[in-house]
């Protein structure tokens, strides 16, 4: 067996990011950005009302109360072509450009109409007040963002506003999925011995959410030819590889055996592990000509658990990520975590709640063998527990959250 750690770096040490791509701003939602974004410009690009108001010259209001003549009208939009002058002051809407001479705006909400031509100001403004200044956002020249910083959708609202529509990004890595297993059936009725696949349809999400395009290699019978032609075909058109099945020590693991013979014939590297954590002991990792390959195990959660600690963060290096791995946090137990020494890490499917006091609270999420899949659904993080007698209810448990 080796240990969890060691089996990470392997993985971890052999891939690499893809090279970035330019792409639509609009389609650039969750990639990870390739470049730096310099602002050409100040935004916002002039000086307006951050408030529906009157736009005033301060030093008219320092005896507040006091009426100002009302001179024009602004809405947002609209260029100002009359100034303020002394005892003046313009109707003004948000986001409409500060009239030359004012420097101040008045909320509304602070003024009364006096006949038609003037407002009352009832306390005195000061310089500055409720007015927004050019470049208060961006500054013309400034570095907005740096290569490696995740898009999201404000990063988009943000490049439009820098009337920015294509960026550098990292593309999607496309990665192929390929199910393995004489037993397995896409769907219908049921002969003895048969059961569902779940996991292509699982690795597949999994692939989605983790910010991969998925490609179905679909489903292998138990046949070293088969596998290997599938394997071999998926190498030829993806950026990375996952399978299920077929990994462990039994008579028809195939999986392994396509791997490293791929390995030997395209130049690459491969391993077959036993790491020490449960679920999830078997894992063939190859490395062939620059593609990754994941050989997941075949049960259901040992096949999720598998891609969160392997393959998942290694397809972020991919798709440019510099943060790959999920948060962990300290969690109180809620329960009794009973485990026994065996050396190796369990991870236990757990449901992570956030108290009264921002505290999080992690409780098994459903039974714990690894072909209970249901328990997964229902988690929304992996309890890590260590070697040794597991964590006592009320005390502090370490939690990866998905
Ligand atoms: P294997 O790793 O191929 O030895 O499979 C281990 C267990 O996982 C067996 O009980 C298989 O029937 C089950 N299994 C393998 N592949 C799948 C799959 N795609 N969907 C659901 N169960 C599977
Ligand atoms: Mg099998």
């Amino acid at each position: 067996m080796i240990d969890l750690a060691t089996a990470q770096a392997m993985v971890m040490g052999s891939v690499r990011a893809l090279e970035p791509v330019r792409v639509s701003a609009a389609d650039a939602l969750g990639l990870v950005l390739g470049e730096a974004i310099v602002a050409e410009a100040n935004v916002p690009p002039f000086a307006n009302t951050a408030m529906d108001g009157y736009a005033v010259r301060a030093v008219d209001t320092a005896d507040a109360p006091v009426e100002l003549l009302v001179v024009a009208e602004l809405p947002a939009g609209k260029a100002p072509t009359v100034r303020v002058g002394e005892g003046e002051a313009i109707r003004i809407m948000t986001g409409a450009p500060m009239p030359e001479g004012a420097d101040a705006v008045v909320m509304v909400e602070r003024t009364e109409r006096v006949g038609d031509r003037h407002v009352r100001i009832g306390n005195a403004a000061k310089q500055g007040d409720h007015v927004r200044r050019s470049g208060g956002d961006v500054e013309a020249g400034q570095t907005v963002f740096v290569a490696g910083e995740l898009l999201t959708p404000a990063h988009i609202g943000v490049l439009a506003s820098l009337d920015v529509h294509e960026v550098l990004a990292y593309r999607r890595p496309l990665v192929g999925v390929l199910s393995t297993g004489d037993e397995l059936v896409q769907s219908g009725s049921l002969r003895m011995g048969q059961i569902r696949d779940s996991n292509r349809p699982m690795l597949t999400a999994m692939l989605r959410e983790a910010g991969c395009e998925p490609l179905d290699l679909g489903h292998a019978r138990d046949d070293e030819q088969v596998i290997t032609e599938r394997i071999a075909h998926g190498l030829n058109t993806c950026d990375a590889l996952v399978t299920s099945g077929a990994v462990s020590v039994g008579d028809y693991d195939f999986v392994k055996i396509a791997i490293e013979k791929l390995a030997a014939e395209r130049g690459g590297t491969y391993s077959w592990s036993q790491v020490a954590i449960k679920p999830a002991k078997p894992l063939a990792f190859g490395s062939i000509g620059g593609t990754p390959i994941f050989g997941l195990p075949g049960n259901p959660v040992s096949s999720s658990v598998s891609f969160e600690l392997f393959a998942r963060p290694a397809l972020r290096v991919l798709s440019g990520a510099r943060e790959p791995s999920r948060p962990v946090v300290e969690a109180i137990a809620t329960e009794t975590f009973a485990r026994r020494p065996d050396g190796k890490i369990h991870f236990d499917r757990v449901h992570v709640t956030i108290d009264s006091s921002g505290r999080f609270r992690a409780q098994r999420s459903g039974a714990q063998a690894s072909n209970v899949l249901s328990g997964m659904a229902k988690a929304n993080g992996l309890a890590i527990l260590e070697d040794g007698d597991g964590v006592g209810e009320g005390e502090s448990l370490k939690v990866m959250l998905l």
